[in-house]
């Protein structure tokens, strides 16, 4: 299987947690991406078409009729998702107005709005070299997830906001056959097709699918995880406004940082939960630039979005990430800055 990777950044904003970098998106990438965008259209209405007209040679008028009904539906499903892919595309491309300019990453791709009701799907993935046990995947979905969850929530209670993220879904026994980057960092790419390859080992036709359906199914936003047991850099996928790639928003957790010594204190990803969630809404890192660094550690020394914490609860929450991710709409006076 063809190996995708991404340069960081220039096609897809996306975040480690403790670094960012930038570049540029292979072209390669770009082609799969469309590919898979393709296939999940094509794959969708002929087999409908096949299936049904043979069914209606060979029954009652009623049936015939039945049998139409039937086809319209799945063609309005389909028309349905083909509009849906050029919402995505539009939105990339349309010019921001007023506060929005300084928060281009908000309102983006499948994950807008972080309040009211928020479903969450995990995915515990393994492959060539590491693997999950029952205790493990409850572990890390107690001590990691959940306390994160809960910090975000508590969050947008302080700016008013009602959230409720519950987590839905777990879903282990997926292996990935590829190689996974643990250190975008490091190489500069990043892994963007776990999500794909799950939604596939479930029976959809792709990540996008999957989401669209899942939106439906529960009503609400879809947050999805997808969860290596080993060492890395944990990462957002996210699209990037002014291109015209888009894929399908979702977080790569790592169970450890790189490095890890295993002495690190329980719950000590769970900021990093938080922090790539974040991002998946439109916050921006606080570390880079260095500019942007220097000014952040003087005014949000703890925010999130800055340092991610190992103990949760050194934390904050800063009026910044509250205004990229949509909770308020008053533009705080830092991002006047220059050097932000
Ligand atoms: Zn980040």
């Amino acid at each position: 299987m063809k190996k995708l990777f991404i340069l960081t950044v220039t096609a897809l904003l996306i975040v480690c947690s403790f670094s960012a970098c930038k570049g540029n998106a292979r072209q390669d990438v770009k082609k799969n991406n469309i590919i898979i965008k393709e296939e999940s259209s094509v794959e969708s209405s002929p087999s409908i078409d096949t299936n049904t007209y043979s069914d209606v040679s060979s029954t009652t008028e009623c049936k015939d009729v039945f049998k139409d009904e039937e086809v319209e539906e799945e063609l309005e499903e389909v028309k349905e998702e083909l509009e849906e892919v050029e919402k995505e595309k539009d939105e990339a491309t349309v010019e921001l107005v007023g506060v929005n300019k300084l928060r281009p990453d908000y309102d983006l791709g499948t994950c807008k709005d972080l309040s009211g009701n928020v479903t969450v799907v995990i995915f515990y993935l393994n492959d060539f070299e590491s693997s999950w046990t029952s205790e493990k995947i409850n572990k890390f979905t107690e001590r990691e997830v959940k306390p994160g969850l809960r910090f975000l929530e508590n969050s947008a209670l302080k700016f008013g906001i009602n959230l409720s993220i519950k987590i839905e879904e777990i879903h282990s026994d997926i292996y990935y056959e590829d190689e996974v980057e643990t250190n975008i960092k490091e190489s500069g790419y990043a892994t963007i097709n776990a999500l794909d390859a799950a939604a596939k080992s479930l029976g959809y036709s792709s990540d996008q699918d999957f989401i669209n359906s899942y939106k439906k199914k529960y009503s609400t936003e879809v947050i999805c995880y997808c969860v290596f047991n080993k060492e890395g850099n944990s990462y957002a996928l996210n699209p990037k406004r002014g291109t015209d790639i888009d894929i399908e928003e979702h977080v790569l957790l790592f169970a450890y940082d790189i490095g890890s010594t295993g002495l690190e204190p329980v719950g000590c990803q769970s900021s990093v939960v938080a922090h790539e969630t974040l991002h998946l809404y439109g916050a921006e890192d606080y570390y880079n630039p260095e500019e942007r660094k220097t000014l952040a550690k003087e005014y949000y020394p703890n925010d999130i979005m800055l340092s991610c914490k190992y103990f949760l609860s050194l934390n904050d929450f800063g009026d910044i990430t509250a205004f990229y991710v949509g909770w308020i709409d008053d533009v705080p006076n830092l991002l006047f800055e220059e050097t932000w």
